[in-house]
């Protein structure tokens, strides 16, 4: 019995402003492309093969793309937290780090309505500071999925952690479930282009196709695993990737033993039996 969740960072032109500092018009076009033809792509699959996703939203992709935003909530898809421009956590103030969070709850509050209420956590970076769970945790929020310390099982994160040359030690357990995330099962690496820095990715669909359904298909064989994929409408959103993903679901529903659901949900359902 595996449940697999589908998960969109839909960072539109917010990544190149933040984390890639570049805004130049090739850049911001790149960006476009998202709102412009990956998501409406994405949003087509998920309706034909009948699948609720997760869409991690920058609160800047909520405001500059606020109709396209709208229909991922129309269409019945959860919508969870991806910063306020796709920044960082780590390096921040505590006190920082708070502020920015609750600007970014309350801009895509303000896009999206006030009964809008995130109940999950993505970091921009797919990195956290000392404090995140924390600050999470102390604002209700039910999950995070940033981290990597299992492959398809979730577990508590934890609250920060002490670490020098001398040991480890992690901190104490938190009530905020971590569906773990991994480069593998992320279509960045694979696919996105950049030349500054230069970042190769650009391999077929066929290899990544086969990548993820090995992963996919090791993962069915444990018993309450959840298999999380990454993916950016701008990336995903090109014509064969889609064709490739459109596969990969079908083979993931012909797989017995296999349900799809919003992060939010396997979160809950996992949260219930691990009480
Ligand atoms: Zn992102």
């Amino acid at each position: 019995m595996t449940t697999v969740c589908l998960t969109f960072d839909f960072d539109a032109v917010s990544l190149w402003i933040s984390s890639l500092k570049q805004t130049t018009a090739n850049p911001m076009s790149r960006g476009e492309f998202a709102p412009r033809v990956g998501l409406p792509r994405v949003l087509a699959l998920l309706l034909e093969k009948g699948v609720k996703a997760t869409f991690f939203v920058p609160a800047h992709t909520a405001v500059s793309f606020n109709a396209e935003t709208r229909r991922i909530l129309d269409d019945g898809h959860e919508i969870g937290i991806h910063g306020y421009c796709h920044e960082t956590p780590v390096g921040l103030s505590k006190t920082d780090e708070a502020s920015l969070l609750d600007k970014a709850i309350a801009k895509l509050r303000n896009a999206l309505g006030q009964d809008f209420t995130p109940v999950g956590y993505r970091s921009p970076a797919w990195d956290l500071s000392e404090n995140s769970i924390a600050l999470l945790e102390e604002r209700g929020i039910v999950y995070d999925s940033s981290l990597m310390a299992d492959d398809y099982k979730p577990y508590w994160a934890s609250r920060g952690f002490q670490v020098s040359e001398e040991a480890y030690q992690a901190g104490p357990a938190s009530k905020v479930v971590e569906i773990p995330v991994a480069w593998e099962l992320d279509d960045f690496p694979h696919f996105m282009f950049l030349n500054k820095p230069l970042y190769l990715g650009m391999r077929t669909p066929a290899e990544v196709y086969e990548l993820w359904r090995e992963e996919f298909d090791f993962s069915a064989t444990i018993e309450g695993s959840v298999f999380t994929l990454t993916m950016h409408p701008e990336i995903i959103g090109r014509g064969p990737r889609m064709a490739m993903l459109s596969r990969l679901i079908d083979h993931m529903k012909s797989t017995s033993g296999t349900t799809f659901s919003t992060v939010a949900d396997a979160a809950r359902h996992w949260r219930v039996r691990s009480h």
